[in-house]
């Protein structure tokens, strides 16, 4: 049996979301110099060549890459053979508590904006701590802890969809309703975007894979040929809309497409399109 302390959890979390919220992950920096290699508009290329400026500034003056330091998303897989052993003080307190008491003091040490509100619909009062996060945990064989902290922007979680489709519905169909969504999105969403894409389980499952397939490496396709294929005709088609960076024309409307899917029923075709904006901030620690 692994054990570790509260407060490790704490720190590593609190660690991440700042460095989320400071450095642009390589792999999306990467991709992003490749667009602006290849992209063919002028005014597309220099607000690319402006992204990645301002991805530079920000790592270097330790200060967020946007206003918006987003609602924070975080997926935990804890080894079946890990324990978390709590503090005296709170002798009750989980893992749980120690992710949303990290994310509370990330941004509060990061000076990130803080961005939840407690209620919906009447008050809307925001917690003043950007909290609570998200948290996706699930138990996994064996021992330790694989913690991703991603930063999402309310533009492009705003533009996501869902739809579900007849189950004879053809490939066609499905990524011509993909390429809508993200025509839909627009410069609201602030291209150019990551394209996550679930496709199977049921009408929650298909929207969390869709988010949690936009913490794959840039540069890997799905390990699936079908899909591989699928995700490369999205992207071109996709990029065929001419939408651009920031909705201003160009040839780079999104950097990549990332496809997970998931066993479903013989009657369902669920389908979820979640938008991720150029400031694409994830991070992951494995304890
Ligand atoms: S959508 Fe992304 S880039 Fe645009 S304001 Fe929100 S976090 Fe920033």
């Amino acid at each position: 049996m692994q054990m570790f302390q509260y407060i490790q959890i704490v720190e590593c979390v609190q660690r991440l979301c700042i460095d989320c919220a400071y450095n642009l992950p390589e792999d999306v920096l990467e991709v992003l110099t490749n667009a602006w290699a290849t992209e063919s508009k002028p005014r597309a290329k220099h607000i690319l060549g402006q992204l990645i400026e301002n991805a530079q500034v920000a790592k270097a003056d330790r200060i967020p890459l946007c206003q918006d330091t987003g609602l924070a998303v975080v997926f935990v897989e804890q080894g079946a053979n890990t324990v978390i052993s709590p503090p005296p003080e709170k002798p009750t307190a989980t893992i749980i508590d120690a992710i949303q008491e990290g994310v509370a003091r990330g941004y509060e040490k990061g000076i990130l904006r803080k961005s939840i509100v407690a209620e919906p619909l009447n008050e809307r009062q925001n917690t003043r701590t950007n909290t609570p996060a998200v948290i996706h945990h699930s138990v996994v064989p064996g021992a330790g802890i694989k913690i991703s902290v991603m930063a999402k922007g309310g533009g492009c979680e705003n533009k996501s969809q869902f739809k579900m489709f007849n189950p004879t519905e053809s490939k066609e169909v499905v990524t011509g309703w993909i390429v809508e969504v993200v025509k839909n999105a627009g410069a609201n969403a602030c291209p150019p975007f990551v394209i996550g894409v679930g496709i199977g389980g049921n009408f929650e499952l298909s929207c969390l894979l869709s988010k949690k397939s936009l913490l794959r490496n840039m540069g890997d396709p799905s390990g699936d040929p079908f899909y591989a294929q699928m995700e490369s005709d999205l992207l071109k088609a996709i990029n065929a809309t001419g939408l651009g960076p920031q909705g201003l024309g160009g040839d780079t409307t999104a950097l990549a497409v990332c496809i997970e899917t998931a066993p479903c029923h013989i009657a369902s075709l669920p389908v979820a399109v979640n938008i991720e904006c150029h400031s694409h901030r994830h991070k992951s620690i494995e304890l």
